[in-house]
C-alpha cells in the first residue's frame, strides 16, 4: 500500500465535524495516546513478566499511524511528505549512516 493511499483510506474515518485547529489537536493528543498504549505493551513485557504481546503492538503503532494521517490532513499535505521530509532530515544528520558523534553534536538548527 503506498503511503497516500493509506492516509486516503485512513481518513475515511476522520471526524469531519471538527475544525482544522481540533483537527490537529485531536491528533498530537492521539498520536500521545497511542504511543503510550504502544510502551504500556513493553513495560509489562520487561517489569509485569508478560510475553510481548506483538499482535497488540503492531494494532497500537497502528493508531499511531492513523493518527499520523490525521495530523498531515489537519496541516494540509500528503502523509508522504512527512515521511519524505523525515528522510531528507536524516540523510543530512547522518550522510553514511548513524554516528553516535553526529547524534550528540548536532548542526545548529538540526531539529
Ligand atoms: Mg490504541
Amino acid at each position: 500500500m503506498e503511503i497516500n493511499e493509506y492516509q486516503r483510506l485512513a481518513m475515511r474515518t476522520i471526524n469531519s465535524d471538527i475544525s482544522e485547529k481540533d483537527m490537529l489537536l485531536n491528533s498530537l493528543m492521539g498520536l500521545s495516546g497511542e504511543s503510550g498504549e504502544a510502551i504500556e505493551i513493553m513495560k509489562k513485557h520487561l517489569f509485569h513478566g508478560k510475553e510481548l504481546d506483538r499482535d497488540h503492538l503492531i494494532k497500537e503503532l497502528g493508531d499511531v499511524a492513523w493518527y499520523l494521517a490525521e495530523a498531515a490532513t489537519a496541516l494540509g499535505i500528503p502523509l508522504e511528505e512527512i515521511f519524505s521530509r523525515n528522510v531528507e532530515k536524516l540523510a543530512a544528520r547522518y550522510p553514511d549512516g548513524f554516528s553516535r558523534e553526529r547524534a550528540i553534536n548536532r548542526a545548529e538548527g538540526d531539529i
